[in-house]
Order: structure tokens, then C-alpha cells, then sequence
């Protein structure tokens, strides 16, 4: 892009991530997409002294456009895929009697599932995270529609969360060796970028995407940010598919709340019938709840883990809450429910834009393609784990 940055110096002392950012949208054969999750845009406008969970998606937009970056696309986008992808494969497991299914969208989730419960990593949904869905797209899709090199573009990703810069990393999602998602902002350090390139967020006119292919998104793709979004995302796309026709009573309050782990039943109808699904966030209930399925006490069908509690709302990048459940995340949560009833479309299968991708580029959902773009496989990592104080006393006196 067209670098109106005030630039890193080595005189600003040690580099940060934002300095990478400034980079890549200095260099001028390169071409940077930015893409912020569901939770940022309303988490985001408190570190610029705005009204908790005020919805600034906008604002963010016009911001990164400010700053300089070529393609604004919205991560909602993509959740609305990886629903089309974990339906599918939800849907599948269900005929097959394999059950129950765990998400795989937190990052955090999955490093703990490796390192302390690699036995249930075959039950782990094998679709990526919307964030490295979106990268895996801006890196095969998107350079043929824009017309540039696909080894010009790089992907920043603006997230409300610490472990997405490691997911970022995996060996499993690179491209040809290199990542398909470059670089990963958390919240708080996209604030700090814009303050020392003196953007305000609050006089900022809103404004909306760059990109006429990737920038809808269905309010079922909005409450991803949220405890319990994306399984009723999920239970939107899964019942239609099934029956033929949408759901009538499309928000499933009974998956909302802010316990620890939720339950309930949801009548999918047809060959289906009724699943017992769960809901749990915060790694100490995560740990009850996967013993319990473990020890053959709990009984599900499907199961939704996000490690920080509240979810992405209150994650480990962003401003958080003192205490869970407490004002900040409820706020936040309030905006993205009303951003879902607001949405012209509200289940990911009716995004346009998505069925277009589709039809265009993926086939179908769990083709041949979709498996190689945007699905993923998982590592025991047992050994990471820690018992004796040797072993971290080891870990240390090595790594000094
Ligand atoms: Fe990241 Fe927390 Fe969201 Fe998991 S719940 S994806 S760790 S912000």
C-alpha cells in the first residue's frame, strides 16, 4: 500500500509486533490484507475511551484503511464458512454414530487437548479456525480475483486473543513453508498502533470493506464471539440441511448463558432427531467436562470449548473483565446478539458471498479442496506436559 506510516526506528528501542505490521504495509511490492475477529469490533472501542461493547466494526475498517492496508476483510466471513465446514462433518459423524464432536475454532482449546487429552484428538472437528480459514482463502482465492501474485499478499490478522499468534505458527498450517497467516495483532496491540500513528478511533466516520467477494457475513458468523455462538451457528446450518427448511425458532436461548458448562437438547428432526450438546468455557470446567465424557459420564453429541470464559468477548488480547461474567463481557455479548437479530441473513448456508466461494471455487462443503484449504490435523504433545520438577528444572537450565 501506499506508506503513510510514520516508520519504525531503531531508536524506539525493542521491536514489536506492530513494527512488522508498519512493515509490511511500507513495502511496496507487497499487498496486506488485515482481518479482525467477531469479538474485536465490540471490545475494541473501550481502548478509545468508548462506551463498553459499542460496536466500532466501522470505525476498525476505516482505521486500518488509514493506516494503510490494501484489503479490509471481516473474519465473520469466514466464521460463516467454517460453520458450512463443521456442519457438514458434524453431520456426517452423527450418521456414523460418532460421537460426541468437539469444536476446533480456540486455539487455546486445541494446544490443551494436544498436550493433556491427546486421546480425544480424533474427536476434535477437523476445521480450522475462521481466522486461518480466511488467511487459507486470501492466499489461494483472493490473489486470482485481485489479480496479484499470491506470494505478494500477507495476512495480518486483528484478534482478541493471545494464542492465535501460535496457531499462526503451526507447521500444519503453512502453505509451501510459509504461514498463511503473517502476522496476528491482539487487540490491545492494534490500539497501540493506532495511537502511535495517531489515529483516534473515536472521530473516525465508519466505513465498510474493501472487498466486493469476502465482506458479508450472517449473524450466525456475528455470535461466534460469544460462549455458545457457534454452536448455535452450527445447530442453524445442521437443521437445515436436515429438514430441507430454516429453523422457526432461529435463537436457540436455551444454549445461551454464562455457566461455567451448559447443557440442552435441540430436536434436529428428520434422521437426526434430538442431540444432547454442551457448551463449556474457562479451561478448569473444560477439564470437568472432558473427564466426564472421558470417564463415560457425560453423553453428548456435540461440544463447544472456549478457553477463555465468556469466549472471545473476553479474551486473553483484548481489555478484559476483572471477573467473568461480569459488565465488560456482558455488554460486549448484548452487541452481538443485536448485530445477529439485525443481519439481513442470519444462518452462514444463505450468505451470498459464501455460497458464491462455493460455486465458484470449493465445490461443496468437505470437498476435496475444502479438506485441503481449511481443515487441519492435531499432534499429540504429551511430552510437553510437565510432572516432576526435573523436568522443569530441565526445561529451564536448557533454555538459558
Ligand atoms: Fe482465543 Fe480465548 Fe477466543 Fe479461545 S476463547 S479463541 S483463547 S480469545
Amino acid at each position: 500500500g501506499q506508506c503513510v506510516l510514520v516508520c519504525p526506528t531503531g531508536a524506539l528501542g525493542e521491536r514489536d509486533e506492530t513494527d512488522r505490521a508498519i512493515d509490511y504495509i511500507c513495502d511496496p511490492d507487497l499487498v496486506t490484507v488485515v482481518q479482525f475477529a467477531p469479538a474485536v469490533r465490540v471490545a475494541f472501542g473501550e481502548e478509545f475511551g468508548m462506551p463498553p461493547g459499542t460496536n466500532v466494526e466501522g470505525h476498525i475498517a476505516t482505521a486500518c484503511r488509514k493506516l494503510g492496508f490494501d484489503v479490509v476483510l471481516d473474519t465473520n466471513f469466514a466464521a460463516d464458512v467454517v460453520i458450512m465446514e463443521e456442519g457438514a462433518e458434524l453431520l456426517g459423524r452423527l450418521k456414523a454414530g460418532r460421537r460426541p464432536t468437539f469444536t476446533s475454532c480456540c486455539p487455546a482449546w486445541i494446544d490443551f487437548a494436544e498436550i493433556h487429552y491427546p486421546e480425544i484428538l480424533p474427536l476434535l472437528s477437523s476445521t480450522r479456525s475462521p481466522q486461518q480459514v480466511l488467511s487459507a482463502i486470501a492466499k489461494t482465492w483472493l490473489p486470482g480475483k485481485l489479480g496479484v501474485a499470491p506470494d505478494r499478499i500477507r495476512v495480518i490478522s486483528v484478534m482478541p486473543c493471545v494464542a492465535k499468534k501460535e496457531e499462526a505458527t503451526r507447521p500444519q498450517l503453512a502453505r509451501d513453508g510459509r504461514p498463511d497467516t503473517d502476522l496476528v495483532l491482539t487487540t490491545r496491540e492494534f490500539a497501540r498502533l493506532l495511537r502511535r500513528e495517531g489515529i483516534d478511533l473515536k472521530t473516525l466516520e465508519p466505513s465498510g470493506f474493501d472487498s466486493p467477494f469476502l465482506r458479508e457475513y450472517s449473524g450466525a458468523g456475528a455470535i461466534f464471539g460469544t460462549t455458545g455462538g457457534v454452536m448455535e451457528a452450527a445447530l442453524r446450518t445442521v437443521y437445515a440441511i436436515v429438514n430441507g427448511r430454516e429453523l422457526e425458532q432461529i435463537e436457540l436461548t436455551q444454549l445461551r448463558g454464562f455457566e461455567g458448562i451448559r447443557e440442552a437438547r435441540v430436536d434436529l428432526g428428520g434422521q437426526v432427531g434430538e442431540v444432547r450438546v454442551a457448551m463449556v468455557h474457562g479451561l478448569g470446567d473444560t477439564r470437568a467436562l472432558v473427564d466426564s465424557v472421558l470417564a463415560g459420564r457425560a453423553d453428548y453429541d456435540f461440544i463447544e470449548v472456549m478457553a477463555c470464559p465468556g469466549g472471545c468477548v473476553d479474551g486473553g488480547g483484548s481489555l478484559r473483565s476483572k471477573k467473568a461474567y461480569l459488565p465488560l463481557a456482558q455488554k460486549r455479548r448484548e452487541t452481538i446478539y443485536a448485530v445477529d437479530r439485525a443481519a439481513r441473513v442470519r444462518q452462514s448456508h444463505n450468505n451470498p458471498q459464501v455460497q458464491a466461494l462455493y460455486r465458484d471455487f470449493l465445490g461443496a462443503p468437505n470437498s476435496e479442496l475444502a479438506h485441503q484449504l481449511l481443515h487441519t490435523s492435531y499432534e499429540d504433545r504429551r511430552r510437553e506436559l510437565k510432572h516432576t520438577v526435573k523436568e522443569i528444572w530441565d526445561d529451564i537450565t536448557m533454555s538459558t
